[in-house]
């Protein structure tokens, strides 16, 4: 082929045309590209995709007992969660009258780190076939300030989705690290609170439904950018947190009750988990503002995982971890046995490092690096 002059598309020259990319017999530049591939998406939008339906959600048995394969312990979120994503997508399918709407079912998971909030949320969004995005509340900013702002949440989800606006509009997101944009309510000097409340404020029109524009490559708007338009209604947001020093809030509620009621005697409290006792009425004096409570009526708990769940974690889950590395060794034609007493250890030193069953892979990894090396 000859000298590259110019885009056979646009006619642009080669001088003016930025990046030519050269095929058989044309050329492509940048700016065509783009063109090109905005098409392609704004096609897909329009093209139903019915496979994306989800076609009869299941129920929330099913979906119990799914989770149950892949996530020791933590029956109680299980089985709030199995219920509010069965409402959930039941209230996407029966759309939305004039007079009666059935309202989201956000859901709220309290627990400390490593106890498989994000593993459950991931573990649904799996078995319903529906795009799937993490994101960070702390990376969160109100517009105008310096991180990212709230619609960032939704590209990351179309990323998830290919591209595939029906898909996302569909999908879970999972916000981590909720409590970490709680109002510092103990420091009345800060006027602004550009990474608290301002924040609260840009999620709440997220999760109550509406239709966002979404910059389809995330970072800042920029008024040069096209925006691609999501509808949030029927996505389910799940948000995780550690709450750390909620049971402060929680043990004082219960303590009035003690008083107040005779309902609730202070022997029938069990102290390992006072978490279980969350309400909203506590996460308003950990400091999220109530509007945001209110689009996150699920409030459950996780349990922190002892000895005998996080041997459960290596062992049990589909894909637990010893059965990985397992599968690992058989490639190479070894067949990989722990013991008894070198899965205690490991699990004795995940609790060392108190991250949970986060620990368990880098301290297998750190065991079984000079056995796969050789
Ligand atoms: P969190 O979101 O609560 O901080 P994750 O869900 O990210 O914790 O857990 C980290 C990893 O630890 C998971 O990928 C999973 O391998 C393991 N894990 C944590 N909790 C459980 C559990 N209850 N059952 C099975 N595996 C778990």
């Amino acid at each position: 082929m000859g000298e590259i002059s110019q885009c056979s598309f646009c006619g642009s020259p080669k001088s003016d045309a930025g990046l030519l990319i050269a095929g058989l017999d044309a050329h492509i530049c940048e700016s065509c590209i783009e063109q090109a591939h905005e098409i392609v998406l704004e096609e897909g939008r329009e093209n139903g995709e019915p496979k994306e339906e989800i076609a009869k959600s299941p129920k929330p048995k099913e979906i119990y007992d799914h989770l149950n394969q892949y996530v020791i312990g933590q029956d109680e979120a299980k089985r709030h969660l199995s219920v509010a994503v069965y409402n959930h997508y039941k209230r996407v399918q029966s759309g939305k009258s004039d007079d009666f709407e059935i309202e989201k079912s956000n859901v709220i998971l309290a627990g400390e780190t490593g106890t498989g909030k994000t593993l459950l949320a991931r573990t649904i969004a799996k078995m319903l076939s529906v795009p799937f995005a993490i994101v960070d509340a702390t990376i969160l900013t109100q517009a105008g300030y310096v991180g990212e702002d709230v619609e960032s949440i939704l590209t990351r989800l179309l990323q998830a989705a290919d591209y595939n606006v029906k898909a996302a509009e569909k999908g879970i997101i999972f916000i981590d690290e909720i409590d970490k944009i709680a109002r510092k309510s103990d420091n009345p000097s800060i006027t602004r609170d550009v990474s608290g409340e301002g924040v609260q404020q840009a999620l709440l029109k997220l999760l109550e439904g509406t239709i966002v524009n979404v910059p389809p490559k995330g970072g800042r708007k920029h008024p040069d950018q096209k925006f691609i338009e999501i509808n949030t209604e029927k996505i389910l947001f799940i948000a995780g947190g550690a709450f750390d020093g909620i049971e402060r809030y929680i043990s004082r509620r219960l303590n009035l009750n003690v008083i107040g009621y005779k309902s609730i005697g202070k022997d029938q409290i069990s102290e390992d988990n006072i978490l279980k006792y969350i309400n909203p009425k506590d996460l308003k004096e950990f400091g999220l503002i109530p509007e945001i409570i209110g689009r996150l009526p699920v409030v459950t708990y996780m349990n922190p995982l002892n000895k005998s769940a996080l041997l459960s974690i290596l062992t049990e889950p589909k894909n637990a971890l010893i059965k990985q590395y397992v599968k690992l060794f058989e490639m190479d034609n070894i067949s990989l046995e722990i013991n008894k007493s070198a899965l205690n250890y490991i699990v004795d030193k995940a609790i060392d490092y108190n991250l949970g069953a986060r620990g368990l892979r880098s301290i297998l990894e750190n065991i079984l690096l000079k056995t796969m090396y050789d």
